[in-house]
């Protein structure tokens, strides 16, 4: 029911392909299913939606940690940051891993279980990284990671330790790694690649909108930031699937954010070019400090099928919108602050009105990048501690 199809040119290719780039063109492949009488799966998170992201795969085949299922939050301080009355916070930071890749690492691991794959491999800011060996080794495969040297949080790295990967140092940035893994994974198609450039992780993440539309039924914003604009892509994907099976029948608009000094997708669209500069990307938030996206092409594709926007905020609104957020308990790390610092921005732009509905990805948890924690209050001692308590009564 699924074939793998190159975006560019059109070829199509069996499921059963390891390697994730078109022979004739070398574009991106895309997975298309065709689907009909669609009705949710009789399992949880993820795998409830089965049939929009693999309705050929045998349950026997299935590796999952039980992701997805993640809240929606309102608060009071979020919708008072951002100038929005209903603006609500999918946290994708509390599943296994600690965040939104683990949805599309489920689906591309069992994918590479039905399809024989025996080593993974990835490139990582750090997230992709710690995912991607959970679910390698819960599948009994091997794992190798290629990170940027001194480039991704301690925190990532020890995940990616803990649960038995390779790891490897590449000298220089996160585009570097990415780099070398294309033209290792193009030499040695037997290594299963687990970035964003499996098409088959994209099919995972596209359940973040499905189950946002499932409490919410109608939005008018997604807001997600973007890095290497995996999940740019796959909610234009979801919100295709969505639209064309009728269950909702108004398109969100997507509003893709970008960290000003990684911003090439912004550049691009606000340009109006039709293809990516590489920039050399430098951000605090460190999960999306990417200069070259590899999913560029499905990313404007999906801006463009939902009239929506790309823009780019600093690291100073990053960090001023993360305080908030971790202030108001949810908390998240500072890449996943972006969305609502984008939401502030696009209100006070006047793009977003302020009885819009707005859904904003929280993309990682608060653990997870700790070196730019500002902290919400001091640490005080336990005498400081009493005389407050004094002075209170
Ligand atoms: C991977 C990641 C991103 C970037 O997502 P893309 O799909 O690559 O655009 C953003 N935030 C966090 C926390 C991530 O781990």
């Amino acid at each position: 029911m699924s074939i793998l199809r190159c975006i560019n040119c059109g070829a199509q290719y069996d499921i059963s392909r390891k390697y994730f780039r078109c022979d004739r063109c070398g574009d991106l492949l895309e997975v298309t299913h065709k689907i009909e009488n669609y009705r949710p799966a009789q399992m949880k998170g993820v795998w409830k939606y089965k049939d929009l992201i693999h309705p050929d795969l045998e349950e026997k085949f299935i590796v999952t940690r039980g992701e997805g299922d993640t809240f929606l939050y309102e608060h009071e301080l979020i919708s008072e940051f951002t100038g929005i009355k209903e603006i609500r916070l999918k946290h994708e930071g509390e599943n296994p891993t600690g965040s939104f890749k683990d949805r599309g690492m489920t689906v591309a691991v069992s994918h590479g279980k039905f399809i024989g794959a025996r080593h993974t491999i990835c490139a990582s800011t750090g997230n992709t990284s710690a995912s991607a060996s959970s679910y390698s080794s819960l599948a009994g495969m091997k794992s190798s990671v290629l990170i940027p040297k001194g480039k991704i949080s301690r925190v990532k790295l020890i995940q990616s330790m803990a649960y038995g990967a390779e790891i490897v140092e590449v000298q220089g940035d996160f585009d570097k790694a990415m780099e070398n893994l294309e033209s290792l994974v193009k030499q040695n198609q037997y290594l299963y690649t687990l970035n964003s450039l499996n098409p088959w992780r994209l099919e995972g993440q596209k359940t973040i909108f499905y189950e946002i539309m499932d409490r919410l039924k109608e939005i008018d914003f997604i807001l997600v930031p973007a890095g290497n604009l995996g999940n740019t892509s796959a909610l234009g994907k979801a919100i295709a699937d969505y639209y064309e099976l009728g269950i909702i029948s108004k398109k969100p608009k997507i509003a893709a954010i970008q960290a000003e000094g990684a911003s090439p997708f912004y550049k691009m669209w606000h340009n109006k070019r039709d293809r990516i500069e590489p920039v050399a990307a430098e951000t605090v938030a460190s999960a999306i400090r990417i200069g070259n996206p590899v999913n560029w092409k499905k990313a404007i594709w999906a801006i463009n099928y939902t009239e929506g926007i790309v823009e780019t905020v600093s690291d100073s609104e990053i960090l001023e919108a993360k305080k908030i957020i971790d202030k108001s308990g949810i908390g998240s790390e500072p890449a996943s602050a972006a969305s609502v610092a984008g939401a502030k921005k696009l209100r006070e732009k006047g793009i977003i009105d302020k009885y819009d509905r707005v859904a904003a990805v929280l993309t990682g948890h608060v653990l997870k990048d700790i070196d730019n924690i500002a902290g919400n209050g001091p640490i005080i001692d336990f005498n400081t501690f009493l005389d407050k308590i004094k002075a209170e009564f």
